[in-house]
């Protein structure tokens, strides 16, 4: 059975040895990387991820500096805690944890941050690059899934390639990954009529909904390599993806577990663009 399982946890435990050897390196030539983190209120989720990846930083000997501010905290104010930042030398990325209260402009936001600290990769330069297939912060989850597959040995070249969900944070740079890798690729949403026509003819199977379990074995393509974007609870409140483990587990070839899948690799994917901008920053001094 196990061999069948894409093993986020281990395989994000091998690239951070990479990234903490890589971040002494620059530690011993007097550059330490940083990462702000700002948190706006007291959304419970955010906190964990937030708390989480400070571990993570900690951990890799990354600086990391948390701002916690306010629910009533201001769109000026929030922007000029990001401008302050911009401009600091300690830190080389910036990310300001989703949501935000309702009063603050997200794009704006996310548009304030430098793309030089981008390390989330969602400001419009980041994404635009992105497309084009030029070097950039490449947003942490997709990238965090194409680590899984090239860990995994599985072939993406001419691969069929469904993504079932097109959010800009990770249905839709999901696929422009995938097609970068010669995938072709086709992209379900919520107006996609009959999701299991699409889905069944997937070698590759991206599922980032958030709808717990949706996709069962009559979704599936005999040895597909399955991909299990999503984070719900079930019924009983246990942690779940958006596919239905259990239901889909003979017919696959390979599949991401939750948690253990892809949730390791989207903190570990911020960290390797953390040292990415830390090491972007010494080749230009
Ligand atoms: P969004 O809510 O932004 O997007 C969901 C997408 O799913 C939309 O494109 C929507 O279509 C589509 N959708 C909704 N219902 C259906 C349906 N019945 N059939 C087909 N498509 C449907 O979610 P996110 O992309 O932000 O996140 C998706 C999931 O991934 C969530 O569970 C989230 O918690 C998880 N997640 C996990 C991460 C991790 O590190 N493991 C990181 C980020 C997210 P439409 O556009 O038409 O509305």
């Amino acid at each position: 059975m196990s061999n069948k399982l894409i093993n986020g946890k281990e395989i994000g435990a091998q690239i951070r040895l990479t990234i903490q050897k890589e971040v002494k390196e620059l530690v011993d030539q007097g550059i330490t990387p940083g990462l702000a983190v700002i948190l706006v209120g007291d959304d419970a989720a955010s906190h964990t991820y937030v708390a989480n990846k400070e571990k993570a930083c900690a951990q890799l000997g990354i600086y990391s500096e948390l701002i916690r501010l306010p629910k009533e905290t201001t769109e000026v104010e929030l922007l000029a805690h990001i401008a302050k930042l911009n401009t600091d030398a300690k830190i080389d990325g910036i990310l300001v944890q989703l949501p935000l209260p309702k009063h603050i402009d997200e794009q704006h936001v996310i548009e304030s941050i430098s793309p030089h600290k981008d390390v989330d990769g969602f400001h419009p330069v980041s994404v635009g690059k992105m497309l084009l297939g030029q070097p950039t912060f490449l947003p942490c989850t997709p990238h965090g899934v194409m680590k899984l597959l090239q860990y995994s040995n599985v072939e993406i070249a001419g691969k069929h390639a469904v993504v079932v969900g097109r959010s800009h944070i990770v249905g839709v740079p999901m696929g422009q990954l995938l097609l970068q890798q010669d995938a072709t690729v086709t992209y379900c949403h919520s107006k996609t009529p009959d999701l299991a026509a699409m889905t069944t003819q997937a070698d590759i199977l991206v599922v980032a909904v958030g709808r717990a379990k949706m996709i069962k074995a009559e979704h599936i393509k005999e040895g597909a390599v399955v991909i299990d974007v999503g984070m719900n609870r079930d019924e009983n409140g246990k942690l779940c993806g958006d596919v239905d483990f259990d239901d889909v587990f003979e017919k696959v070839a390979a599949i991401t577990p939750v948690p253990g899948g892809v949730g390791p690799m989207t903190i570990t994917m911020l960290l390797v663009n953390t040292l990415q901008s830390a090491k972007a920053k010494v080749k230009l001094a």
